[in-house]
Order: C-alpha cells, then sequence, then structure tokens
C-alpha cells in the first residue's frame, strides 16, 4: 500500500503525522515543490519579517526517517491520472499510488498589469519572506498592497522595523470582506494610531521606475514614494496542474465532507481543499487539523478518534495585539461591539439570531470563554 502526499506544506506533514498515529504501516510518499522541509508559514509575515526568527521547519529531517515517510523535495507534481493511479513529477518520473492526498495550499495573486520591477513582492512562502526581510531592511519606504491579513501583518512588522508605511485598499476598510467594515474600521484605526498612513477606497493605477520600483501611483492619481512593495490580494487555489485529471475543481478542488475528490482514491485538504459543508473553503491554520483528523481516519478506513464539536479558529498578530476569532464572522452579519478601548476591543457577530462568531483584539479571555456560545440563538 503506497500514499503519496502532494504539497509538503502544514497540511501534507500534519496527513502524514496523523496516519502513522492510526495506526498506518504501509509507504508515505510527501512531495513538494520547495526545497526546503515542511515549515510554519503564520511566523513569516509576523516574526521572521521582525527579524525575530530564522527557522520555521516543523519537523527535523531525522523525524522523516524515523517515520519512514519519504521526501521527494523540490519536484512538482505536474500530471495526475487517476485511472492509471500515477502522479507525474516535474523530473519526469511517475509516482504509483493506492490514495493520493492533495495539499498544495494557495498561489499568491500578483497585478498582472504592473510592470516587473525589482523591489516588488508577493508574501507565501519562506523565500518570499526572506526576500522581503532583506528588502525591508534597506527600505525607508513600504506599500502595501491590500489591507487582509498578511498586508496588516505587514504593515506592523515593517513599522516595528521603522520603515514608512503606505497601505492601499480598494475597500472602505481594511479586512472588510472577512470581518466587514464595522470591526474592519476597528483594526484601520489601529493602524493609523501605530503611524500607517492607510489609503482606502482607492486601488493601484501603475508603479514607476527603472529596474526597482520608486513611485506607486493610485487610481485617484496620487503618487507615493516607495522602495518596497508588497502586493497582499489574496491567493488562488494551486490546482493548476490538475487541469487535465478529469478531478472536479470549483472554488479550489472540490471535496465532500471527509476530504474525498470527485476521484474515491483522491483526497484534498488544508487551503487548496473546498469541503462541503463548511460553507466556504478556508485558509486558516487551525482549519488544517481540524480536516486532517476527519479526512486521515475516512482515507483508512477506520473509525475516528473521539473529538469536540470543531470550533472553526484564527488569529492574527498586529502590534502588541492578537487579534482573534472563534466561529465563522460574515460581512454580512450583524456586528455588537460588546468592549472597546479605542485600541483593543470584543465583537458579537450574528446572523439569522445565532451567535455566528465572536472577534476580539487583547480580548483572549473574552473570545474564549463564548466557545460553547458560538451557533446558539443570540
Ligand atoms: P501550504 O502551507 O501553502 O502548503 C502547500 C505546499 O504545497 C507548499 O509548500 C507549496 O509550494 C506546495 N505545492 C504547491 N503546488 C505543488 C505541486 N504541484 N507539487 C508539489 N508541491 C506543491 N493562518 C492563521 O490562522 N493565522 C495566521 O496568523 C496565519 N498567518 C499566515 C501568514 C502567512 C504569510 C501565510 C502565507 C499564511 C498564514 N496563515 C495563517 C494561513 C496558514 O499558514 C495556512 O492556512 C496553512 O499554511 C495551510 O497549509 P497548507 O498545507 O494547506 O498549504
Amino acid at each position: 500500500m503506497t500514499i503519496v502526499i502532494v504539497g509538503a506544506g502544514l497540511a501534507g506533514l500534519r496527513t502524514a503525522q496523523e496516519l502513522r498515529k492510526l495506526g498506518y504501516d504501509g509507504n508515505l510518499v510527501l512531495v513538494g515543490d520547495e526545497p526546503h522541509l515542511p515549515y510554519d508559514r503564520p511566523p513569516l509575515s509576523k516574526e521572521v519579517i521582525r527579524g525575530e526568527r530564522e527557522d520555521t521547519t516543523l519537523e527535523p529531517r531525522e523525524y522523516f526517517d524515523e517515520q519512514r515517510i519519504e521526501l521527494r523535495l523540490g519536484v512538482a507534481a505536474t500530471a495526475l491520472d487517476p485511472a492509471e493511479k500515477c502522479v507525474e513529477l516535474a523530473d519526469g518520473s511517475r509516482l504509483k499510488y493506492d490514495d493520493l492526498v492533495i495539499a498544495t495550499g494557495l498561489t499568491p495573486k500578483r497585478l498582472s498589469s504592473l510592470p516587473d520591477l525589482g523591489g516588488v513582492h508577493v508574501l507565501r512562502s519562506r523565500d518570499d519572506a526572506d526576500a522581503v526581510r532583506q528588502d525591508a531592511r534597506a527600505s525607508s519606504h513600504a506599500v502595501v498592497i491590500g489591507a487582509g491579513f498578511i498586508g496588516c501583518e505587514l504593515a506592523a512588522g515593517f513599522r516595528h522595523l521603522g520603515v514608512d508605511v503606505t497601505v492601499v485598499e480598494p475597500q472602505q476598510t481594511p479586512l472588510a470582506s472577512v470581518l466587514g467594515t464595522e470591526v474592519g474600521a476597528l483594526i484601520g484605526r489601529l493602524h493609523v494610531a501605530e503611524g500607517v498612513d492607510l489609503r482606502t477606497g482607492v486601488g493601484v493605477d501603475t508603479l514607476r521606475g527603472v529596474d526597482r520600483v520608486s513611485h506607486v501611483v493610485l487610481s485617484d492619481g496620487s503618487e507615493i514614494a516607495a522602495d518596497l512593495v508588497v502586493v497582499g490580494i489574496g491567493s488562488t487555489p494551486s490546482a493548476g496542474w490538475l487541469a487535465e485529471s478529469g478531478i472536479e475543481i470549483g472554488d479550489g478542488i472540490t471535496a465532500d465532507s471527509t476530504g474525498r475528490t470527485s476521484d474515491p482514491h483522491v483526497w484534498a485538504v488544508g487551503d487548496v481543499a473546498g469541503w462541503s459543508g463548511a460553507g466556504k473553503r478556508v485558509e486558516h491554520w487551525s482549519n488544517v487539523g481540524d480536516q486532517v483528523r476527519v479526512m486521515a481516519p475516512a482515507l483508512l478506513g477506520v473509525e475516528p478518534g473521539a473529538s469536540r464539536p470543531v470550533v472553526p479558529y484564527f488569529w492574527s498578530d498586529q502590534y502588541d495585539v492578537k487579534i482573534q476569532a472563534l466561529g465563522s464572522p460574515s460581512p454580512g452579519d450583524s456586528v455588537e461591539i460588546i468592549e472597546d478601548d479605542g485600541r483593543k476591543f470584543l465583537a458579537y457577530y450574528v446572523g439569522d439570531g445565532i451567535l455566528t462568531a465572536v472577534v476580539g483584539a487583547g480580548k483572549a479571555g473574552g473570545v474564549m470563554k463564548m466557545r460553547a456560545k458560538i451557533g446558539q440563538p443570540r
């Protein structure tokens, strides 16, 4: 029996670990296009950018030998033939499997209309983080395009390094599409208080510069001097290599509520996977563990262990404030601001009379104590 896992990130590693934990004794092959051992991404936009942490590797190399997990790193999967149960790799080799797990994560979107200049980055990988950090050290003015989680965390990291920062966001507030504009405005307030020049309701027209970026031109005609630009406008599922496979792709790889795709021996997990029942594809760290604990037993055909009901969770660190969300906040929910001291806050989200989520900034206790109330009438 051979299980091949494509994508050597958090979801790929956690899948391998859970399969071994459940007693799977057969071959396990972990394929990753990056040259690195599986590593953690959340610190990349936080401690790594601030220069407080170098290595985010999740397990040392010996671990993979001990667990008999064969690593195929630095080589991308390029095609899948489900009828032959075979994955093709970029080096021309072919891997046969009995079951295949796809955990290929996301690819950051770029603004293809912008000229190709030095000093312009995206942030998804370890190598991206190293490149951003290196440029940030020599930078005096950074422009962050997009005020999503990564954009907001980068703005905080750059301020920590003493770099002037402008954040450009076409929506009315930061994080509007995740947390809505009411809470988004509270997060925007935090950045302004930290000296960020926050430009909302405006897009980016073009970049200027010779070889390296020197200015960002906004859609309202204004021009901002910049020696570092990071584009943080979201990501798309890394599923292009499956185009000819016949595996159903919707928003990510379509899967049932156990991770099984349109092919019974192909499974999808993590950021790339659009599981039914979840309502939408999830791009958060905790979701990976939640999914793996459901998928691995289903793949092996064993009973899942006892677990308490899953309440979705994510966090984001910005300045000295940990923003935490329990449940599934939706921009369409009505928001009750329960506490607000001008910097830290606690908000309840209510949809159709149900408490859908609790979001706090610097309010860990206030968020966590509501765990059992999520999904209950408000
Ligand atoms: P990934 O970790 O992206 O792993 C996928 C791997 O598959 C990658 O190594 C990729 O290169 C590889 N791959 C892609 N295509 C192929 C192919 N064809 N062949 C072989 N390999 C391939 N979540 C939170 O909840 N809180 C946070 O604070 C937070 N901060 C984050 C900060 C950053 C900078 C980023 C990028 C993400 C952050 N997240 C955070 C999200 C969290 O890290 C992800 O949810 C998690 O990494 C998802 O794991 P994954 O294994 O599905 O994808």
